[in-house]
């Protein structure tokens, strides 16, 4: 255990010191559905909430309990629920606090299956998504009205890159009684939103968290900071009876064990009903890769910004997507609110457009060819041709899409050997008939 706040520290010990069964120094997987209750007076206890301990793995299982809390503790918040997907996260912690007939505010800036969930999903449960442009946070406060329970922003949004203004957006929500939940997916460490006044953090552990692309999973963390109370009546599920649970009310019931109301009935009424909970096999690769996560994303932060100074001045690049080299609004932001590093994300747009873009892709020997980010390895995109085809050219073009559009999620690999790839494929790119004329 320790009593530090430094990341690197707080990533490798928090929570857990060695088995007290067998000494293992490495957190067990504990691989069980169950727990044997000591006796019928403890289990009465237990789905009592009268005390908090293990009943049923769906709800609760050590290995993820290390994991909840080394993330609670790295984010400064009260605790957190793990969940089998960053999907899951998204959804359940909207599904806490809104229900048929309810509305949330979000930003247009998403990624695109968090905009499916919500544009299409939660609007099948009767939960409207109002989505508004961030780059006003009065926008939030203008399409609030009062069945409005939340509010929901990703801090660093690809393609465009243009960081949440995550305390404007927060103190409005202080002002009105609602929460911002903010999805920390591509800014671990670098940035804590819950620092900025954000209420609910959610991730997709799936990307840095794990880092090593092998398990898919999800966070929510509760910052603890919210006055559920306060503004009863725009919170009915956290202020009145609830039905699932024999009447408990959720701000009343939780406070003998802390400012956990919001993820305590998250994981004994929404997770035990919905179940997408997360193995404690794939626990146990997050609680890997979180032990390395603050020295990963220095390393991503700092390869990324030298990839973006590489591509601001190669001719085959007309444009470079980084918060690095950005001005005004978008910059200022990406100072106050990242401020461990501008994240491993660079986006460019390559001379050429379409074909370029595909022939970039098809010319890269070390960097992988997938969707997804956040892995130890260097990958890239062509979102027009893939993540984003369903897409109309207008809409795509609205979600900061190009036809010639590139985005690179950069590894911890050599920086000259990340570059000497990216190098050579904008030169293959940008001269296809070069290759064609050797040859021949
Ligand atoms: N949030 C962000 C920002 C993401 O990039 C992703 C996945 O790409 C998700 C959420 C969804 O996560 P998962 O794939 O773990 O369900």
């Amino acid at each position: 255990m320790t009593s530090s706040n430094n990341p690197e520290t707080v990533a490798l010990h928090a929570a857990y010191r060695a088995d007290p069964a067998t000494g293992a120094v490495a957190v067990p997987i504990y691989q069980t559905t169950s727990y044997q209750f000591e006796s019928t007076e403890t289990a009465c206890k237990l789905f009592a909430l009268e005390e908090l301990g293990n009943i049923y793995t769906r709800v609760m299982n050590p290995t993820t309990d290390v994991l909840e809390q080394r993330m609670a503790a790295l984010e400064d918040g009260a605790a957190a629920l793990a969940t089998s997907s960053g999907q899951a996260a998204s959804a359940l912690a909207i599904q806490n606090i809104a229900r048929s007939g309810d509305n949330i505010v979000s930003s247009t800036d998403l990624y695109g299956g968090s905009w499916n969930l919500f544009a299409n999903t939660l609007e099948t449960m009767g939960i409207e998504v109002r989505f508004v442009d961030p780059a006003d946070p009065e926008n939030f406060r203008r399409a609030t009205d009062d069945k409005t329970r939340a509010y929901y922003a990703e801090t660093l949004p690809n393609p465009k890159l243009e960081v949440f203004p995550i305390g404007e957006v927060a103190g409005i929500g202080d002002d009105l009684g609602i929460p911002l939940i903010v999805d920390n997916t591509a800014a671990p460490i670098i940035c804590r939103p819950i620092d900025h006044g954000a209420h609910i953090v959610v991730y997709s552990t799936t990307k840095y968290i794990g880092g090593h692309g092998t398990s898919i999973g999800g966070m929510i963390i509760d910052s603890g900071r919210f006055d559920w109370e306060k503004h009863a009546r725009r919170h009915p599920l956290l202020n009145q009876p609830d039905p699932s649970y024999h009447g408990a009310v959720w701000s009343e019931a939780a406070k003998p064990l802390g400012p956990i109301a919001y993820i305590l009935k998250c994981r004994v009424t929404v997770m035990r009903d919905l179940g997408s909970a997360m193995s404690p096999f794939n626990a146990f690769q997050f609680i890997q890769g979180l032990e390395t996560l603050p020295l990963r994303m220095r390393e991503h932060c700092r390869n990324a910004a030298a990839v973006a100074e590489f591509l601001s001045g190669h001719p085959a690049a007309d444009k470079v997507i980084h918060p690095g080299q950005q001005d005004g609004e978008p910059r200022r932001r990406a100072d106050a609110y990242m401020t461990g590093g501008f994240g491993g994300l660079v986006g460019f747009e390559i001379a050429g457009g379409q074909d370029a873009g595909m022939r970039f892709i098809d010319a890269l020997n070390m960097i992988y060819h997938v969707a997804n980010i956040g892995d130890a390895r260097s990958l890239a995109i062509h979102p027009a041709t893939s993540t984003h085809q369903q897409l109309s050219a207008a809409e795509q073009l609205a979600s900061g899409v190009t036809p010639g559009y590139v985005r690179l999620s950069v590894g911890i690999e050599h920086i000259d050997d990340i570059i000497a790839d990216i190098d050579q494929a904008l030169h293959a790119a940008v001269n296809p008939n070069a290759s064609a004329a050797v040859a021949a």
